[in-house]
């Protein structure tokens, strides 16, 4: 649909997506990708596109005095970082500003959102990531699935991680390419310890019975800091990884850090994806608990139990509670590597656990909740309000279901301090939060 002519536009915000945002002459709000706050740009034809209007940039007539070239050659095409052409000064006020929108426009809350806390070297900082396999002539590409119209982006310069890991995806696409099977394999997954510079790697495919022994073999023997080796077997597209996951050789976890509490995860387990800012984080988090060694605490949505073990040496315990199993038994396997025993770890789901739970036990001390990106169930916020939770830590990686939970908290007598963001995810839209909410 292409109407109108062209009109200039004034950026006044960003979008979650990381699009410029601004309004049309007749008031009509618009969504200009690759526009910054604070630009004028002629805008290109409108399009509708889920109710919004959407307008490309035909031209800047007035940039940002911290615009860039992004770094990355497939930027554009590739969608995976919507701020590169956002120097590092600009993202923190963006990162800011949007927590800031959330809270306003969503939340109706008047708060205080402090300056997101940044990261030195925005770099090579991810240790996780999920390229498609895609074949064109027998020949095997691994990239993403890209921004405009979802073409295919083979991407094995990613700036995101180690030149280690773009140096094996690289020659793993000639691998791959020279079994002539590289229709069977959807994806692969990549895991890099930062501590130690291993690597965890997993096919997946959508074929139960697939086997490639000699690739797998081959891989060993030519990569000694490639040390666990998996096949996960993708039974629904829509999913990033599918339940079943087959060990073909090496180690079956990999070991990693954040700060200085060493970890053990499996292929399925979440784990931060940045380490140096998740230490960012959990201290954050740390200062907000003010633990003095006397409290229980709970830890929900707790994956393989980083925050319940960072803290756990200043508390009188801990329980975490994780819906996946396999990544409680990481946290038990960590706790008992650490040994730490004042922590135990649960497999349920947050909302059908804590009710049972604040039934039967004492309220605990402090509650922290790290939801995906759905935010607090219903059920689970209730609960901590019906169950007069006397402090918790609420840590998001979604500022729009955070203002939706915290305006839930806030009608239900929750006095909210300062929100701190984090940036976990450099050139990236995305932000985390961590916000302590105290019952008045
Ligand atoms: N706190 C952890 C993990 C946060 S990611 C860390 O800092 O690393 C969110 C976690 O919540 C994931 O591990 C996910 O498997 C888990 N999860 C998702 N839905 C859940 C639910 N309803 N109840 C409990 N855990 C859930």
């Amino acid at each position: 649909m292409s109407i109108e002519k062209r009109e200039t536009v004034h950026i006044t915000g960003v979008s979650h997506q990381g699009e410029g945002v601004g309004r049309l002459a007749d008031g009509r709000v618009v969504f200009v990708p690759g526009a910054l706050p604070e630009e004028d740009v002629i805008i290109g034809d409108l399009a509708k596109e889920k109710k919004r209007l959407v307008a490309p940039i035909e031209e800047i007539t007035l940039a940002h005095p911290e615009r860039v070239v992004p770094a990355c050659p497939v930027y554009h095409a590739c969608g995976g970082c919507q701020l590169q052409h956002a120097a590092p000064a600009l993202q923190e006020e963006i990162k800011t500003r949007r927590v800031q929108d959330a809270c306003e426009r969503i939340g109706h809350l008047d708060l205080t959102v402090l300056p997101t806390l940044m990261m030195a070297d925005p770099w090579r900082y991810r240790n996780k990531g999920i390229f498609h396999v895609n074949e064109a002539g027998g020949e095997a590409r691994l990239g993403f699935y890209g921004a405009a119209g979802h073409a295919f982006v083979p991407a094995t310069d990613c700036l995101l991680f180690s030149q280690a890991v773009n140096n094996l995806l690289k020659d793993l696409e000639k691998r791959i390419t020279a079994t002539g099977r590289a229709g069977h394999i959807r994806k692969v997954m990549v895991r890099q310890s930062f501590a130690t510079g291993e690597i965890m790697l997993a096919f997946i495919t959508e074929d139960q019975a697939f086997r490639l022994p000699k690739l797998a073999d081959s891989l060993l023997a030519d990569y000694p800091n490639l040390t666990s080796l998996w096949h996960n077997v993708l039974t629904n597209p829509r999913l990033a990884t599918g339940r079943a996951w087959h060990h073909l050789g090496g180690q079956r976890s990999l070991s990693d850090c954040i700060g200085d509490l060493q970890v053990h995860l499996s292929p399925a387990s979440f784990f931060q994806v940045n380490n140096r800012q998740a230490k960012v984080l959990y201290d954050q988090i740390r200062h907000r608990a003010a633990l003095t060694g006397r409290e229980t605490v709970l830890d929900l949505y707790g994956g393989i139990g980083t925050i319940g073990l960072y803290l756990a040496r200043d508390a009188k315990s801990v329980i975490g509670v994780e819906s996946i199993g396999d990544a409680t038994r990481d946290a038990r396997d960590n706790a008992r590597q650490l040994g730490i025993s004042n922590a135990s770890f649960v497999t349920a789901k947050a909302e059908t656990w804590l009710p049972r739970q604040v039934k039967d036990h004492p309220a605990p001390d402090l509650i922290i909740v790290d939801p995906p990106r759905k935010g607090l169930h219903d059920r689970l916020i209730d609960t901590l309000i019906t169950s007069k939770t006397p402090t918790i830590i609420y840590v998001s990686c979604n500022p729009a279901t955070l203002a939706r939970d915290l305006k839930t908290f806030h009608k239900n007598g929750y006095q909210i301090h300062d929100i701190q963001p984090v940036d976990l995810f450099p050139q990236t839209a995305h932000v985390e939060t961590v916000v302590l909410l105290q019952k008045k």
